[in-house]
């Protein structure tokens, strides 16, 4: 594949991810954030990683800062946008990408849950407006989910796919623009049960968390849900669902129980306390496990 320009819109957390992995890939990246001081240390936060990578420097200097948006997505193929989940946000931020970027240049939000549907908007020249969402960290975990709306060309949703590919990353092809896509809609369906049977008293964090740990997450690498639904016998999984499904959490709001943690300040390991209590050494711990571990992981 040609070395494609490629504009990534925030550089937090995942936009200098994204920006990473294309850069590695060979390709130029521009990257613009409406905070001056985000595009300040821009490259040595991928040097960083490169460097916990293992893997040699150089890239970080295809990847240059652009604080104004005309000037960073003017030559750009490929646009994707990283900034924080708010929808107004994202819809001024593309209609500026339709107004500033080549008119052949695709246009991607990163975003987490928002349908891309509402996004576009009624914006113009939507048919190259889709959704590539990643995970964090973005050159360690493989997936990205690509979506696009009843608007969107499929030579996109192609074009994406493959360039997505020769970067080294794994993508699939969402044929529904649903809020939460696939991924989040599977993460979160666990997340509101395991957050009910705490505030339920089933059990406490520390122990639904080592349930999931020790046991089908384990296995959910290799096993895919629907895989071990066929693995088990589609007969077991229906005497299965016909005794449990009636009693799993089935709120369309989110928990009281973590309202009233937000509400306390109790906002996880950034301010020491959430579910449970973190010191930082503990979450520093954490945060390097799961990197090592993503760094590590092999399939068989
Ligand atoms: P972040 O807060 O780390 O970074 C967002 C960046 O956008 C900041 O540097 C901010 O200054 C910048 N910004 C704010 N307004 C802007 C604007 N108008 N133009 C340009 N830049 C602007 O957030 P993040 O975690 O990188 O998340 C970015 C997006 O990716 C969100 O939509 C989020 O839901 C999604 N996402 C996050 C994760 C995750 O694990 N953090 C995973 C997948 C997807």
């Amino acid at each position: 594949m040609a070395r494609e320009r490629i504009a990534v819109i925030g550089a937090g957390l995942m936009g200098h991810g994204i920006a990473q992995v294309f850069a590695v890939a060979g390709h130029d990246v521009a990257v613009h954030d409406a905070q001056a001081g985000a595009l300040d240390g821009l490259r040595s936060r991928i040097a960083a990683n490169l460097d916990n990578l293992d893997l040699p420097r150089g890239p970080e200097e295809r990847v240059t800062g652009f604080a104004d948006v005309a000037e960073c997505v003017a030559d750009a193929a490929i646009v994707i946008e990283a900034a924080p989940e708010k929808l107004a946000l994202k819809q001024a931020i593309f209609a500026d990408l339709v107004r500033y970027a080549p008119r052949h240049a695709i246009l991607a939000s990163n975003t987490s849950v928002i349908p891309i549907t509402d996004i576009a908007g009624d914006l113009d020249t939507a048919d190259r407006i889709l959704g590539t969402h990643w995970w964090n960290p973005p050159f360690l975990v493989p997936l990205v989910e690509v979506v696009g709306t009843a608007r969107t060309a499929p030579q996109n949703i192609e074009a994406m796919v493959a360039l997505l590919t020769s970067v080294g990353k794994t993508p699939v092809h969402v044929r529904k623009d649903v809020a939460g896509f696939v991924g989040n809609r599977l993460q979160h369906a666990l997340w509101r049960e395991a957050i009910a049977i705490v505030a339920e008293g089933i059990a406490d964090a520390r122990t639904v968390d080592t349930v999931v740990k020790a046991s089908f997450g384990r296995r959910l690498a290799v096993l895919g849900p629907i895989e071990n639904a066929d693995f088990v016998g589609t007969d077991l999984t229906l005497d299965i669902h016909t005794v449990v499904l009636q009693h799993l959490n089935r709120a369309a709001e989110p928990s009281p129980y973590l309202r009233a943690l937000v509400e306390d300040g109790r906002l996880g390991m950034k301010s020491g306390e959430g579910f449970r209590t973190w010191t930082d050494e503990e979450a520093d711990t954490l945060r390097k496990d799961v990197y090592r571990y993503l760094k590590n992981f092999r399939l068989p």
